[in-house]
Formats: structure tokens, sequence, C-alpha cells
């Protein structure tokens, strides 16, 4: 690992890879900072070693120019107050202005580029883009976790430019060990909790898990695609036909390797995707026609917290039903709760997935947690075993 508390860049230009992606409301406001919070203590290591930050991040996805919803434009007032430091915003990326600020900008001072998703370069990682954006500055820095499952110019091509002068941010660092952790030298039992609408997403993490952990709890819509390739009868259940094969194997490799594997025993089942809607609970595998599964039932939610309470280690990852309507919500928070008081006695627990994240925000308990990932698709690609582009291009010689 290439660490920066390792280094001293003072006197240096430091560009850093930020994840300023943040949610905005329909007046431009910044609704959820973490994002930005999260990055700080990377910017203010750099900053207070004496040297200067040309910050480089994007913001949803425009179609490649310009358009002022995606600006950075309100990340810039926010951003001076939480560093208590004046941001220079440069909005054309390689204008004269943003040269000659650059070329000028002094140790303690900071620049931020506009959306660099402006530029189709930036997503088609271009060569030629990430050698001018590397100009701009004498050493660079990925802490954008979020992002770096993607190979783009500033979070991967850019670093060949720096083979001597790039490194991991502190909140990259920090994911990677975390993730490594859980994969390499997890205490047992180790259980996972998957959880989110389809197998088909989830299939590489489930297989890559596998071999890990002592208990698997599959719960969300997925859980019904498992039932039916047991046998079981889902009715209007949400079900992925093309994956039966797939669970049923998986299943199998399961058994074979000692995992337990625990689907929900009984639902809350509905005869309409509506929070307004008929419901009752019943039997997870004897679900009728016209009615569908919406939520794991309180045997399950039970049986789920007991495991999760005798594990030492905990990986969760997705919703156990539609918890956006609060009457399906009950087994996404009670899988929360677990989590949260299984690690006060002592378990080291993971949570990655926008939905899981907001689950455990939503009821307080994201403090509670070990580690709580800012990066979903980044987190379940390396989780899978993926090598993610972000990573590897610091790792690369
Ligand atoms: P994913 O992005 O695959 O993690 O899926 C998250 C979504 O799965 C959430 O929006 C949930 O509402 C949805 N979900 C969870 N359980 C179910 C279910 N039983 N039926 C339909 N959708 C579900």
């Amino acid at each position: 690992m290439k660490k920066i508390n390792d280094v001293n860049f003072k006197g240096k230009k430091v560009l850093i890879r930020v994840d300023f992606n943040v949610p905005l409301n329909h007046n431009r406001q910044i609704t959820d900072d973490t994002r930005i919070v999260e990055s700080l203590p990377t910017i203010n290591k750099v900053l207070n070693d004496g040297a200067a930050v040309i910050l480089m991040a994007h913001l949803g996805r425009p179609k490649g120019g310009y358009e002022e919803d995606y600006s950075l434009t309100p990340i810039v007032p926010h951003l001076s107050k939480l560093l208590n430091r004046n941001i220079i915003f440069t909005r054309d990326l390689f204008g004269q202005k943003t040269v000659d600020a650059a070329a000028i900008l002094k140790p303690g001072e900071i620049i931020l580029l506009e959306n660099l998703r402006f530029y189709p370069e930036e997503i088609n990682g271009d060569v030629e883009f990430a050698k001018k954006l590397a100009s701009l500055g004498d050493a660079y820095i990925n802490d954008a976790f979020g992002t770096s499952h993607r190979e783009h110019a500033s979070t991967a091509t850019i670093a060949r430019f720096f083979p001597k002068a790039k490194y991991f941010g502190l909140l990259l660092e920090n994911e990677i060990q975390n993730l490594e952790k859980l994969l390499h030298s997890a205490q047992a039992p180790f259980t996972a909790i998957i959880g989110g609408a389809k197998v088909s997403s989830k299939i590489d993490i489930i297989k890559n898990l596998i071999p890990k952990v002592d208990n698997m709890i599959i719960g969300g819509g997925m859980a019904f695609t498992f039932i039916k390739a047991l046998g079981g009868k889902v009715g209007n259940s949400l079900i992925e036909e093309d994956k039966i094969d797939v669970a049923r194997e998986m299943v199998q490799e399961m058994m074979l390797k000692g995992v337990n594997l625990y689907l929900p025993t009984d639902a809350v089942i509905s005869d309409a995707f509506s929070n307004d809607s008929h419901f009752h609970i019943v039997s997870a595998d004897d679900i009728k026609e016209e009615w569908m599964g919406l939520d794991i039932g309180p045997k399950s939610c039970k049986r789920f917290a007991e495991i999760i309470n005798n594990s030492q280690t905990l990986l969760w990852n997705g919703p156990m039903g539609v918890f956006e309507m609060d009457r399906f919500k009950q087994g996404t928070k009670s899988v929360a709760i677990a989590v949260a008081s299984a690690t006060i006695s002592g378990a080291f627990s993971a949570v990655g997935g926008g939905d899981s994240v907001a689950a455990l925000n939503q009821y307080n308990l994201s403090d509670q947690i070990s580690y709580v990932s800012t990066g979903g698709g980044a987190m379940l690609e390396y989780l899978e075993g993926k090598v993610l582009p972000g990573v590897k291009a610091i790792l690369d010689k």
C-alpha cells in the first residue's frame, strides 16, 4: 500500500480524485454531504503538509457536455465552509484560466475542477485527456472509492503519469483494508446477509463468498428464486426464471462447502405492489397465485437475528423487503438492528449498498457498525473478487 501518511507533500501540487457525487434537491442544495465530509481527512492531510490541492470530481451522469444541472457549483460554498478556506473553482478545464491558476497555486490553496464528466474523454479513459489533467500537478491521490470500479481518465489512466508519486487516499485505504479483512482474515462464524431485488446482480458475490462464510442469509425479492428452485410455491413474487438453475447450483455448492443457508421461512404477502394493499403473513414457500412476497415475516426476522447475534463477522448488502413502503420495512429494520447489536457485542460488521446504508441511517444505526462502505457498486465488485481499475492503477509499477 502506498500510504499518504508515509509521505510529506510539502511544496507539491497534489491532484486528488474525490467522490463529491452527492444528492441534490430540486433547488440544487446538498441533501447529504457524507461523501464530501469523508474526503476531508485526505485533503486536510495534504494541506497540512504545506502542499496545494487540485480536486477532481464528478456529479451524476451528464450526457457528455456542459449541463448546468450537473455543475459542481453547489459544492463550492459547502466545501469552503467545511475546510474554512477559499476554493478556486475553474469551469473551463484546460482553458488559460485553469492553467494559470494551477501554475501559480501556492501551498494551502485549493482548486476544484468542474465536473469531469462534461468531457466524454473522462469516461472513455482517454490518455491525452489524462495527460493534460496530470500536467496540472506533481502527485496523484485517488480517494474516490465509489468510482474506483470505473476505468476512467481521472480514476485510472492518470495514474500512469505518476509512476513514483501515486497514492491511495485515507478513505480508499480504509475501504480496502476493511474489505481485505472480510475476504481474508474474517473471524468465524462469518455470516453474509444478502438481499435486494435480483439474484442476477448478486450471483458473483454469493459465489465468491461461499468458500469464505459459515452462514449465508438470503432475503429480499431474490430469495423467491431460491425458494422456487427448491420446489416452493411463490405465487406472483419477484422471480427470475432464467436464474432458477443457477440458484439451485448455488444451493448445492453451499451444501458441499458446509455453508448454512438461511432463506425466509415466512413472508409478508400482498395482493398488489402498494402500501395500501391487503396483506398477510404466510409460509414463504406456500404463496398463492395473485399474491406476492414483499418482506420477510416475523419468524424469519427472529431466526435471522439469532444467527446474526451468534456471528463474529457480518457482511450485509441489500434490503430484506420493499423497505421503501412502511408495511414492508420490518425485515430490513430488524436486520439493521441485529447487525448493530451484534457489533456492540464485539462482532466486526460491514455494510454496503445504497439501500442498506439508507436503512441504517433511517434508524440512526450507522455509528454502531464497524464499517459502512461509501461505494455500493465498488464494494460489490471487490467482494466478487474483481480487481478494481482505480486500485490496480495505483498498484501497477
Ligand atoms: P437491489 O438494488 O438489487 O439491492 O434491490 C433493492 C430493491 O429491492 C429495493 O428497492 C427493494 O424495494 C427491492 N425489493 C426488496 N425485496 C423485494 C421483494 N420481495 N419484492 C420486490 N422488490 C423487493
